[in-house]
């Protein structure tokens, strides 16, 4: 299954491409032609299933097919427990519908209030916001609710934790009765489904299998062996296990292209995917790959992100990442919807000190495991090495964070990071 299946207009699948997706995810291909066609829904989904786009590109096809009545007023209002996770729904947003006429505006508590305000008087199409600030607006008159036809409650069930709930119901009372209304939670409980049962009208449910806790879920190992040895211990093992569809990290895409070669050269199967190559070789990679064609599948960190494969039982670090957030993103390619998963990282010395960041990251040390014949000529003891820097290149997730935090205007008292 492809974007262009789902029914997306060519603007939204262009966006889509730029971000190297090649396949809708589980909650992406359920979601997607339902929210289309004009239903409600109630969708079970964590973080890292996908959910953002999954309710944003219907979201941008939806309202760019029906028409505004050359108003600027917010005709999609997305809430949000938190004002990190606005801003990360606003970068979507943006992302997502960069080919379309949309402005977008983020409404949440610790910055200006008038900043907001003025933003909201120049017109905005879609408005993301925290529940508290944006009652604030809505009781200043800053804000105006009546043409909202799309209205998403993401990550539900924190918003309840955190006490919105009746915030919710004030902000419900202000929007139109007729409206579609999208509501995403990490759990079903009961007073989710009671809220529910009040703001939805005949929704499609939908539930899709956590992601997030790889870490618990795969079986991790680490070989500790010399640089020069790595490439002969991974033919090892594959051959010695008989592994059939293993995914293997490098740290760069020329890492990739020469690892590629040499297994190649041992007699295994092997494509390499990286931002090198165009879309339709990465996706051919990944179909041979995905079909069996394919044994072996070498991928850096960026192109990885668009590899979306279910039961996939093997993933190698051939290098560790210098970002230990990054491990725990490719591992989290294995070991999904209840299977088993298997995640092995070859290591030499000079990795030890990014192993001891990934061990800190995953509050848990790895088991090591010198294989027979391939004993490394340094001592893989942890204990006494030093946590790597961290890099200077800053990272997308955070940049986001630091802009949404960034304002020295004081925080509403006691409101922690809620608007
Ligand atoms: P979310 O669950 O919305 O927080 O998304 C988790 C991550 O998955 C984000 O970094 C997205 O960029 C990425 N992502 C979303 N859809 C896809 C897809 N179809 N293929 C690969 N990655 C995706």
């Amino acid at each position: 299954m492809d974007f262009q299946q789902l029914g997306l207009a060519a603007g939204l699948l262009r966006a889509v491409s730029d971000q190297g997706y090649i396949e809708p995810t589980p909650i992406q291909q359920k979601a997607i032609p339902a929210i289309l066609d004009g239903q409600d829904m109630l969708a079970s989904a964590q973080t890292g299933t996908g959910k953002t786009a999954g309710f944003t590109l219907p979201m941008l096809q939806r309202l760019s097919t029906r028409s505004s009545n050359g108003r600027r007023i917010p005709r999609a209002l997305i809430l949000t427990p938190t004002r990190e996770l606005a801003a990360q729904v606003g970068d979507s947003v943006t992302t997502y519908g960069k080919y379309m006429p949309f402005r977008a505006a983020m409404v949440y508590g610790g910055v200006s209030f008038g900043g907001q305000a003025r933003q909201l008087r120049q017109g905005v199409d879609i408005l993301i916001a925290t529940p508290g600030r944006l009652l604030d607006h809505v009781s200043q008159g800053t804000v105006d609710l009546s043409a909202v036809e799309i209205l998403v409650l993401d990550e539900c069930d924190r918003m309840l934790d955190m006490g919105f709930i009746h915030d919710i119901r004030k902000i419900m009372a202000r929007l139109p009765q007729e409206r579609q209304t999208l509501m995403f939670s990490a759990t079903f409980s009961k007073p989710i489904q009671q809220l529910a049962h009040t703001l939805l009208n005949s929704p499609v449910q939908i539930e899709v299998a956590p992601r997030n806790t790889a870490a618990e879920r795969v079986e991790q190992v680490v070989h500790p062996v010399d640089r020069h040895r790595k490439r002969e211990l991974l033919s090892h093992i594959i051959g010695f296990h008989n592994w059939q569809q293993v995914l293997v990290f490098t740290r760069t895409k020329h890492g990739a292209n020469r690892l590629a070669e040499q297994l190649a050269k041992d007699g295994l199967k092997t494509a390499a995917i990286h931002g090198n190559k165009t879309q339709a070789a990465r996706a051919r990679a990944l179909k041979d790959f995905k079909q069996g064609r394919v044994r072996v599948l070498v991928a850096t960190d960026v192109a990885s992100r668009g590899i979306d494969i279910d039961q996939l039982p093997y993933v190698v670090n051939f290098e560790l990442p210098n970002v230990a957030e990054d491990y725990v993103h490719r591992i989290g390619r294995t070991g999904r919807a209840g299977n088993e998963g298997r995640a092995v990282s070859l290591i030499c010395d000079e990795e030890l000190p990014l192993l001891v960041n990934i061990e800190r990251l995953l509050k848990q040390s790895l088991t090591q495991d010198v294989v027979a014949g391939y004993e490394p000529s340094f001592s893989p003891d942890t204990s006494t090495v030093k946590a790597a820097r961290s890099p200077g290149k800053p990272r997308r997730r955070q940049q986001s964070h630091r802009r949404s935090g960034s304002s020295s205007a004081p925080r509403r008292a006691g409101a922690g990071t809620r608007g």
